[in-house]
C-alpha cells in the first residue's frame, strides 16, 4: 500500500484581525512539522501577509485559500480566481466546505466546477464532503459521501488527481464538540477510498490523502490519526489556538512514524 504523508490543515474561516493573523502565522512558522505537512487557510484579505511571514521565516507550511471562483476574471463582484491566488503564490485551496455548501449555498455542481478549476490550475485542492445529522440518522453517510465525491470530481482530469486531497467532514461534527468515533470515521474513509478506486484506479486511490475534520482536538487526534485510512485532519476551531494546533500536527507526525515502524517490523 502507498504510504501517504499526513496533512493537517487549519481553516481559520472568517476569524482573526490582522494582528491576530500575524501572531498565529508567527506561531505556526515556529512549528516543527516532523513527518507532517501543514497548511493554513486564513481569510482572503490576510493571505498575502501570512504567506509573506511564513516565507520570511523559512517555514514549509502551505498557505491556502478557503474558496475560489471557477471562472478566471470578469464582472464577478467579490469573487477571487485561481489566477489571482497563484499570482500571490497561493497554491492550495479548499472546495466544498460544509459552510459553503450549507450556509452559503454552493451546490454539488458548483463544487465540481471549482474543484476542476483548482486542479487544472495546478493547485492542491482539498475537496470537502460529509453528511448532515439527518442524513447520518437515515443511514445515508456513505451514499452522501459518494454523491458529493462523484459530483466534486465530475469535471476533473485524471492527470491532475495527484493534487487532490479529500476531507471527510461530517457536518454534525463541525464546530459542535462532537466527533465521529475513530471506527465510524475509519469506516467512512474506507468507503470513500473505495469510491475513489472505482472512479480512478488502485494507485490513485491508495495515494490520495483523506483527512478527517470535525471537532478534532489534541485529546482525540492520536486515536483518529492512528486509523489506516485517516491521513490527517482539517481543523477549524482548534487551529486558532497555536498550542492546540501544534499538538494536533505532532499527533499526525507521530502517526506516520508509528505506521513506518509497524511496517518495518512486519
Ligand atoms: C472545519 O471547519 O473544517 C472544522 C472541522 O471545524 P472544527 O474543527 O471547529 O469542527
Amino acid at each position: 500500500m502507498a504510504s501517504r504523508q499526513p496533512l493537517v490543515g487549519g481553516n481559520w474561516k472568517m476569524n482573526t484581525a490582522s494582528s491576530e493573523a500575524d501572531a498565529l502565522a508567527g506561531a505556526v512558522a515556529s512549528f516543527q512539522p516532523g513527518a507532517c505537512q501543514i497548511a493554513i487557510f486564513p481569510p482572503f484579505v490576510y493571505l498575502d501577509r501570512v504567506a509573506a511571514a511564513l516565507r520570511t521565516a523559512g517555514s514549509t507550511t502551505l498557505v491556502g485559500a478557503q474558496d475560489l471562483d471557477h471562472r478566471d476574471n470578469g464582472a464577478l463582484t467579490g469573487q477571487v480566481s485561481a489566477s489571482m491566488l497563484l499570482d500571490l503564490g497561493i497554491q492550495t485551496v479548499l472546495t466544498g466546505h460544509s459552510e459553503r455548501r450549507h450556509v452559503i449555498g454552493d451546490s454539488d455542481e458548483l463544487v465540481g466546477l471549482k474543484t476542476a478549476r483548482a486542479l487544472d490550475a495546478g493547485m492542491m485542492c482539498l475537496l470537502c464532503i460529509g453528511e448532515t445529522l439527518e442524513q447520518r440518522e437515515a443511514g445515508e453517510t456513505d451514499a452522501v459521501n459518494e454523491r458529493q465525491l462523484r459530483a466534486g470530481l465530475k469535471n476533473v482530469q485524471a492527470s491532475t488527481l495527484g493534487n487532490l486531497v479529500v476531507a471527510y467532514e461530517p457536518v454534525w461534527a463541525i464546530g459542535t464538540g462532537q466527533t465521529a468515533s475513530p471506527d465510524d470515521a475509519q469506516n467512512a474513509h474506507a468507503a470513500i477510498r473505495g469510491v475513489l478506486r472505482s472512479i480512478t484506479d488502485d494507485a490513485t486511490a491508495d495515494a490520495t490523502r483523506i483527512l478527517y475534520g470535525g471537532s478534532v482536538k489534541p485529546s482525540n487526534a492520536n486515536e483518529l490519526f492512528a486509523m489506516p485510512d485517516i491521513d490527517g485532519g482539517l481543523i477549524g476551531g482548534a487551529s486558532l489556538n497555536a498550542d492546540d494546533f501544534a499538538a494536533i500536527c505532532t499527533a499526525a507526525s507521530d502517526s506516520a512514524t508509528t505506521a513506518t515502524t509497524t511496517a518495518q517490523t512486519h
